[in-house]
């Protein structure tokens, strides 16, 4: 459908851009600047957790179900704190590892390992010529980094609302061996928002991969950040494995990054007990024993998924206004214009928006110029490269309210005013 700019006559699209150009002007005199590029809570929400740090002194008792946690040991983690992360994940605790604090962290180690050693007693990637990576666009700019660093090629895959086209999923996992793995973020995907249908779910564990070291990276990051209403359900991917009679075909990741401190949370991953035993002799290779003290201070403030929903209803009221204010102001400023769609979720860090083709790039610069920094436009596509240039990811979490009606006040004009600039452009 042509943009509102596109059907303007000549005369109304001139007078058109010269009003918003004079908006722009006004914005710019104001020498704003604000950020509303990466997915961090804000300082209220991080705020929630600092309770957590009066849980630990000198005189705590630094055993958990007789382990030491002081002390090298438990290189699995903390009984207590497999056991929360299992509950989260709704897993076994006995396939889950709980190390280090940065889940990407884990999926960067897991991707080296296979890489350099090769996973399910098969040949190391590295040595298996040209391999490549399904990538489910828009998604998460540091997923398709780190197989990026490996040389691994990024396919991108188209993102529906229910998640990945999986008919292109199923045509290259089972008809390419060369296809090892595939980055999928379930639950609130960064940055679309989609959780995955349980048909979808379904159709990932019954695959039948062409490669027998390939691997899903089911990647559960927002697995409890459901900030309106209930939230939606996702199947369980060992559940629907347990239905296919699959083994050996996913590798899930977690943490706590979002949930008290990031980067000083507590990150977990499991799979199949065989991938298991597996991942557990590469990871005893790296450390002698995780970190466990932040581990013992986690499970003490959060205790259990009940604890973790009640932790999370906190940040749904902070972060809730924010998302409720993305969606009045991208209503109010571009209805009717169709020059833009966006996604509205109930719950993770993003908001995936979408103007005309070719309009992302300039829609940021200029944003950039009015004083206000948004994720690289491309940065959501493997290699920044969004074929359509059309699609950037809005993080409303960080800025204050005030801050982000502004930030999103200068998006609208930026948007606007390029689209009116291209449907000129068309003209030329
Ligand atoms: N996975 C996804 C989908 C994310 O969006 C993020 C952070 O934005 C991470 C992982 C990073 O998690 P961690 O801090 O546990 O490494």
């Amino acid at each position: 459908m042509p943009t509102a700019y596109e059907r303007m006559s000549d005369a109304e699209l001139s007078a058109a851009i010269a009003a918003l150009e004079s908006q722009a002007d006004e914005l710019r005199a104001k020498g704003l600047k604000l950020d509303m590029a990466r997915g961090k809570p804000s300082p209220q929400q991080t705020a929630l957790s600092k309770p957590m740090l009066d849980l630990l002194n000198s005189s705590s008792d630094l055993t958990d179900q007789g382990v030491a946690v002081d002390n090298y040991g438990a290189p699995d983690g903390l009984p207590s704190a497999r056991a929360l992360a299992a509950e989260i994940l709704g897993v076994d605790p006995k396939n889950v590892v709980v190390i280090g604090s940065s889940s990407l962290n884990l999926m960067h180690d897991v991707i080296c390992h296979a890489y350099t050693h090769g996973i399910g007693g098969n040949k190391p990637w590295s040595q298996q010529g040209k391999i490549r990576f399904l990538c489910p666009s828009p998604g998460y700019d540091r997923h398709f980094k780190v197989t990026a660093h490996y040389g691994i090629e990024n396919v991108p895959i188209p993102m529906n609302e229910d998640g990945p086209d999986m008919a292109m999923v199923k045509r290259l996992v089972e008809g390419d061996p060369s296809v090892k793995g595939i980055w999928c973020v379930p639950k609130y995907a960064n940055p679309t928002g989609a959780v995955y249908s349980d048909a979808v779910v379904r159709k990932f564990a019954s695959l039948e991969p062409a490669a027998p070291d390939f691997r899903i990276f089911w990647d559960n990051a927002y697995v409890v950040h459901t900030f309106r209403g209930e939230g939606e359900e996702l199947l369980n991917i060992f559940d629907a494995l347990k239905e296919t009679g699959k083994d050996d075909l996913v590798y899930e990741f977690g943490s706590t990054a979002k949930v008290t401190f990031p980067s000083s949370g507590m990150a977990f991953m499991t799979a199949s007990p065989a991938d298991m035993s597996d991942i557990r002799a590469a990871f005893s290779v790296m450390r002698v024993s995780p970190e466990k003290i932040s581990q013992l201070a986690h499970v003490k403030f959060l205790r259990n998924l009940d604890g973790v929903k009640a932790h999370m209803a906190k940040h749904a009221e902070i972060v809730r206004p924010r998302f409720d204010l993305v969606q009045s102001k991208l209503h109010e400023g571009l209805d009717g214009l169709d020059c833009a769609t966006w996604t509205n979720p109930n719950g993770g860090y993003f908001v995936s928006f979408d103007g005309p083709q070719g309009s992302a790039k300039a829609t940021v610069a200029l944003a950039a110029q009015l004083g206000v920094k948004l994720t690289p436009a491309g940065a959501t596509w493997p290699y920044g490269k969004d074929p359509n240039d059309s699609n950037i990811r809005i993080a409303p979490t960080y800025p204050t309210l005030d801050d982000l009606g502004s930030a999103l006040d200068v998006f609208v004009v930026a948007v606007k005013l390029v689209s009116a600039r291209l449907a000129m452009e068309e003209r030329k």
